[in-house]
């Protein structure tokens, strides 16, 4: 079988390596792909935007699958508009992408449906979001209906903090993206991500990650696509696993079933772990970037013969199973990430570094020049390993960090720090 993977980033380099086992293969495309994914497939420059230039690419090429690592070709319809040239695709309709692609879509969802998660309204104006404003007072989220790259969602201390959050939206930093916008409760917790498989009825629960979105150690300083995840999660106890199955998946996958919008692909439900259980904070309609990373070390099974049986409504047959171990990984990105940054430095060590059988290193902005890997990225290297216990999987990725010759580029220092935390206190090795 002939696959294209759609995408650039880390997690798509991981879906690639991991697709790339499969005994269903026969070749992997690429589309643009980076310098690590060029190791293990043909790249080509294909702009996902362009949805006639993908199908005449895919039946030039004789491609049979396409994989679409990130969320924008997806909410856009490219799984549509393939589908209608005959060409089978992993992930939801457009429809169905809505769960992603529009903030005020779930929150209805959820509310028609029961299904835990933050109080909220919806606005259409800035004048009766501030009116609301008023009356409901800090902390409070302000969040734009649609995709705006991860910038869109302010959690605001103070109402001056929420009035300008609402005026930037409203202002037209996001253009169509915040044409209306949702206020929700603050909810107080530990986050955790939770990862299904979907074909349009059947579920089949993959695993849990947790991820640091601050640039900084301590889960301080600005917000960023992801500076380093672990899986599993440590808080998500089987009951709690089987509570976001029961009290948020299943309803959300009826309802879009019910509605003739039926979901299909992976969801990842973002979770805020409250005292009155799980609240599902977003939904995401493809794998997380760094989240996809880590589940791909733990998993023992074929995911394309995964992924396909999501595709064709055979997930009913399916089980998966994955190694009893930690997976962590750790983002390298250039400095001045994820404020700017330059291109074009350097990386050496990579394959020092990635010689223990247990290290993975996945690149996300990086290109191959004169036989030299050079950054050309905000986060650049995905440096994963795996372990018996988080605390191992954290020594031997960072060991393997310390490999890596990049003065250009920086990491934290501390991914999974509360994982380990948690092991040490309760005695793991
Ligand atoms: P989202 O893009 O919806 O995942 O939001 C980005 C981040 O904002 C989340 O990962 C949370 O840390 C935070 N967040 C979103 N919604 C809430 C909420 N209702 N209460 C507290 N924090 C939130």
């Amino acid at each position: 079988m002939k696959v294209l993977v759609i995408g650039s980033g880390g997690r798509e380099h991981a879906l690639a390596w991991a697709i790339s086992k499969s005994p269903l293969l026969s070749e992997l495309v690429c589309a643009p792909g980076n310098a690590g994914m060029a190791e293990i497939a043909r790249c080509v420059d294909l702009d996902a935007g362009d949805h006639a230039a993908v199908i005449a690419f895919c039946r030039n090429a004789a491609i049979d699958y396409v994989v679409i690592g990130p969320e924008m070709p997806l909410v856009a319809g490219l799984v549509d508009d393939l589908r209608r040239a005959g060409i089978e695709a992993f992930g939801p309709s457009a429809a169905a992408a809505r769960l992603e692609g529009s903030k005020g879509f779930t929150k209805e969802l959820c509310r028609r449906n029961d299904i835990p998660t933050a109080r909220y309204q919806r606005f259409f104006d800035a004048e009766s979001a501030a009116q609301y404003l008023r009356e409901v007072g800090a902390p409070i989220v302000i969040k734009a209906d649609g995709l705006a790259a991860g910038k869109g969602v302010t959690v605001a201390m103070t109402r001056d903090a929420a009035f300008a959050a609402v005026d930037e939206i409203f202002g037209g930093k996001f253009g169509a993206a915040g044409a209306s916008l949702v206020i929700e409760e603050h909810l107080t917790g530990e986050e955790a991500s939770f990862f299904a498989l979907v074909d349009g009825r059947s579920i089949l629960p993959l695993a849990t990650a947790q991820d640091h979105k601050r640039v900084g150690d301590g889960d301080h300083g600005p917000n960023t696509g992801g500076m380093g995840a672990y899986s599993p999660a440590p808080v998500m106890t089987d009951a709690l696993c089987r509570a976001t199955m029961d009290e948020i998946l299943r309803p959300t996958v009826r309802a879009l079933a019910e509605a003739g919008t039926p979901y299909s692909g992976v969801l990842y439900a973002g979770l805020m772990i409250t005292e009155d259980g799980p609240k599902l904070i977003e939904y995401n309609v493809r794998f997380g970037d760094p989240e996809c990373q880590v589940l791909v070390m733990r998993l023992e099974d074929d995911i394309l013969q995964l992924m396909l049986a999501a595709s064709r409504r055979m997930l009913k047959k399916m089980s998966v199973h994955w190694r009893e171990e930690t997976a962590l990984t750790v983002v390298m990105a250039a400095n001045g990430y994820p404020g700017s940054y330059e291109k074009g430095s350097e990386i050496r060590g990579l394959e020092d570094a990635g010689a223990d059988p247990d290290v993975m290193i996945f690149h996300a902005g990086t290109r191959r020049s004169d036989g030299r890997i050079l950054a050309d990225g905000g986060r650049v290297l995905n440096v994963t390993a795996r372990g018996r216990s988080v605390a191992e999987a954290q020594t031997r990725a960072y060991s393997a960090v310390d490999k890596i010759d990049w003065p250009e580029g920086f990491c934290r220092r501390d991914i999974g720090w509360r994982a380990v935390a948690r092991e040490r206190a309760g005695g793991s090795p």
